[in-house]
């Protein structure tokens, strides 16, 4: 018999030596143990079988014993194998090499940083209006990567627009704003998906063009569209961040009463009665002022949507450009708002 076992012992770990695996080296041993059995079952008595053991119920004992023991140590193989958790496909990088190297001066910043910019790429901006104001917010927000930007106007260039229009160029004039402003935006980021609404936002419909969006920004220019949208936005939770001009002084702050601070109802309850506040068709605008307060709104977008900094929710900022003054106050809900209620609306989850 110790023959035998020796001659596993040494299948065992001279095959372990050669690199064979344990599967085969196990293969061998068992069709040498099944030749010993039969050989003792076969075989007459004699010198042959008594050098085998003498007796195959040995043997039998035996290769049931390592039975067992190979048939354990498998089904606990099985079973961890089952419980461990799945191996996660590798995922795919998120930004591209020459989108590392486009955003980099924003990856090096730690209020944004990787995290950050991924939030920018993930974000979806409504722009209404691609006027003086949403000439800058297109642009920077293009620019900064944010991924999806729809871009809402009906209007047309004119030559008048472009003093301050600076989305547009001479040779657009004539065609739809919103067309012209998605194409810079494309030449100027290809990795970001840009879409032109050449559309009046009005009620019906209106909703719809707001859905599936985390951000509204508002460069319209007249009162009702922009009471349209407040009421839009806050009845959908997204937060709104809206700009407002006069010939010399602009305005911005962000309105989000999903989330307990004032919406643009609140601050101004009603609209002036039609007239008292020239369009800047009648009235002009100084250049660089839509520039300025376009800016500052995109500056917001970018703050909320990578959760840099103090956002202007629940402040107004007032920059008066002839004089170079700015200054920020505070606003809250206003209770009986009928848009948002006060700040009693529930925000959405
Ligand atoms: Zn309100």
């Amino acid at each position: 018999m110790i023959p035998v076992l020796a001659a596993f012992a040494a299948i065992w770990f001279i095959g372990r030596i050669m690199a064979v695996p344990a599967r085969q080296r196990l293969g061998l041993i068992g069709v040498l143990w099944a030749a010993v059995v039969l050989a003792l079952l076969l075989l007459p008595e004699g010198g042959l079988r008594q050098a085998l053991g003498g007796d195959a119920r040995y043997w039998l004992v035996l290769g049931g014993l390592a039975a067992t023991v190979l048939g354990y140590r498998a089904a606990l193989a099985t079973l961890r194998r089952r419980s461990a958790p799945p191996v996660e496909a590798t995922p795919a990088p998120l930004f591209r090499e020459a989108e590392v190297n486009r955003y980099s001066r924003h990856l090096l910043m730690r209020e944004i940083g990787g995290p950050g910019q991924a939030r920018l790429k993930a974000a979806r901006v409504l722009v209404l209006g691609a006027g003086g104001l949403g000439s800058p917010v297109c642009l920077y927000l293009a620019a900064a990567g944010v991924g999806r930007i729809t871009v809402v106007d009906d209007d047309g260039i004119d030559s008048s627009n472009l003093q301050r229009q600076i989305i547009h160029r001479d040779a657009g004039i004539g065609s739809p704003k919103a067309l012209s402003a998605a194409a810079a935006m494309r030449a100027l980021n290809p990795f970001i998906e840009v879409t032109p609404l050449v559309t009046r936002l009005e009620e019906s419909g209106a909703a719809a063009a707001l859905a599936d969006h985390d951000l509204v920004l508002d460069g319209s220019d007249n009162f009702a569209t922009r009471y349209l949208l407040n009421r839009l936005a806050a009845q959908a939770g997204i937060p709104l961040i809206s700009g407002a001009m006069t010939p010399w002084e602009g305005q911005v702050s962000l309105f989000d009463p999903a989330r307990g601070t004032a919406c643009y109802a609140c601050v101004f309850p009603e609209a002036p009665p039609p007239g008292t506040v020239p369009a800047c068709s009648e009235a002009g605008v100084a250049a660089p002022l839509p520039g300025i307060i376009g800016s500052m709104m995109a500056m917001e977008a970018v703050k909320h949507l990578t959760g840099a900094g103090q956002t202007l929710a629940g402040r107004l900022l007032m920059h008066d450009a002839l004089n170079c003054e700015t200054r920020v106050i505070k606003v809250k809900p206003r209770a009986g708002c009928p848009v948002c209620g006060g700040g009693v609306t529930v925000a959405r989850a």
